[in-house]
């Protein structure tokens, strides 16, 4: 056990998916060519006047709504100064004093545990654009200035890294659930800066927090804190703490798995924050709110329907409803026929448990409409269970294919002839009639011995009919 407890606040960027900008009417779209989505208004041009996109408020008290926080029917926005090339106002709009939403809290499970995570606030901002560095030459590219932001802050409540991914994991899912945005970490659609600090055991202090700024991948923000936790650690009882861990921006090197400076971190007073006085206060009136608050059915809700309509284990249900993809094909499957309960064991076990590398539910190849079949196929008695998995496993390696042509090609349909099995089983019992008589007297551990009896002489027939036909041939 450590002598130290790490607390962990973040920070995320959501990239909402409104079809237009923030403060203009340019489109959003992703890997345009550059500098096409622009217009005076996102590229800062002076007596260019914003005007603010109600999708975005909506989206905004969605997700408020979502986490059960406040959502403040007045809100301002206010310029942060700062200087940098993809910011040609020298200014971003944000909001500082007033955001949109509130207090607010998520739920997290870690081994077993549940814990409430806080949420200060979440405000609504527009991004900045891009610097490219090629050689010599850095060039700017503004397609992606003035795009909606909505920027969620938590509490500093997170005491492990573990605790950390399954906060990003279940907003994340929240995020997709609601629809508000592709929250794709490749592209930054969903990106993370994380605020980490170390005290002893026992400490109520709060110590010197470091920022590690733009992460986007789960597996990277993971090790950053890792190594963060454990650089400060080092610092602190080599007794260099005082000139070590200093409050900062450092990145992540994700080659070497380490963290560096990147630059002192600036306090809020350092981005002379002040209303933005081309924007009018935000209000929200009784529509708008109405409309905001009408959410689609969150990944806590569905995982308690899961359980409670169908039967399912708790932990089934938490990999069922942790992807927006995952709940969908699962409710995919139920829709074409598909048992809950083969439906459960064959996405979440079998086909996931198949999945390796990069290899997704998402890109493998097969439908939700293919693992439905060979789940029905079982349910009716055509193949066995064992069957199935050959037929999986053939499906995976050509990603995908038709489960009712495989089971013809490869041999596996299940005999369900009672005339066969009966057959089979009359001269299995007549063949061991000393058995039979034993069992008769009570001996029923045989019963297991004559059902593989008639499955080595009748080749290929359904191990559940077998079973009824011999219980009620004994009895
Ligand atoms: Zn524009």
């Amino acid at each position: 056990m450590s002598a130290y407890e790490t607390i962990i606040g973040l920070e995320v960027h959501v990239q909402l998916n409104t079809k237009t900008k923030i403060f203009c009417a340019c489109a959003t779209s992703f890997g345009e060519e550059p500098n096409k989505n622009v217009c005076p208004t996102c590229l800062g041009l002076p007596g260019a006047l914003p005007v603010l996109n109600r999708e975005v408020v909506k989206k905004a008290i969605s997700f408020g709504s979502a986490i059960n926080a406040e959502i403040n029917q007045n809100s301002v926005f206010a310029r942060k100064n700062y200087f940098y090339p993809d910011l040609p106002k020298a200014y971003q709009i944000s909001q500082f004093e007033i955001p949109i939403v509130g207090r607010g809290n998520i739920e997290i499970e870690v081994n077993g545990e549940k814990k409430i995570i806080g949420v200060t606030r979440a405000h609504m901002e527009e991004d900045a654009g891009k610097n490219i560095h090629e050689g010599n030459h850095s060039k700017v590219d503004l397609n992606r200035a003035c795009t909606p932001l909505l920027e969620i802050v938590s509490e500093p409540d997170m005491r492990s890294s573990d605790e950390a991914i399954a906060y990003l994991k279940k907003l994340h899912s929240i995020v997709r659930f609601l629809g508000i945005s592709d929250a794709n970490m490749q592209e930054g659609s969903f990106r993370c800066d994380a605020n980490v600090s170390i005290r002893p055991k026992g400490d109520s202090k709060l110590y010197t927090r470091v920022e590690i700024k733009n992460l986007n991948s789960f597996k990277f923000i993971q090790k950053a804190i890792e190594y963060e936790v454990e650089r400060q650690i080092e610092a602190w009882e080599d007794g260099n703490y005082e000139s070590e861990v200093v409050q900062e921006t450092r990145l992540f090197d994700t080659t070497k798995g380490t963290t560096r400076s990147m630059r002192g971190k600036e306090e809020a007073a350092d981005y002379r924050y002040f209303p933005d006085p081309d924007l009018l206060p935000v209000f929200i009136d009784e529509v708008l709110m109405q409309e905001g608050r009408e959410i689609p059915e969150m990944p806590d809700e569905k995982r308690e329907r899961y359980i409670r309509d169908f039967g399912i284990k708790a932990s089934d249900a938490s990999v069922l409803t942790s992807e927006l993809e995952m709940a969908l094909y699962f409710e995919s499957m139920l829709s074409l026929g598909a048992s809950a309960k083969g439906s459960v064991t064959w996405l979440t076990t079998e086909l996931l448990g198949r999945l390796k590398g990069e290899n997704t539910l998402q890109n493998c190849g097969i439908d939700s409409s293919v693992l439905a079949i060979l789940v029905k196929r079982i349910d009716e008695g055509k193949i066995s269970g064992k069957s199935a998995k050959e037929i999986l496993d053939v499906l995976v390696q050509k990603r995908g294919g038709d489960v009712d042509a495989l089971i013809l090609e490869m041999g596996l349909e299940q005999v369900n002839d009672d005339g066969v099995i009966l057959n089979a089983i009359d001269s299995v019992l007549n063949a061991n009639a000393n058995k039979v008589a034993e069992y008769k007297s009570g001996k029923d551990k045989l019963f297991g011995f004559f059902v593989g009896q008639v499955m080595k002489s009748a080749k290929g027939v359904n191990p559940a009919r077998v079973n009824e036909l011999l219980k009620e041939k004994l009895q």
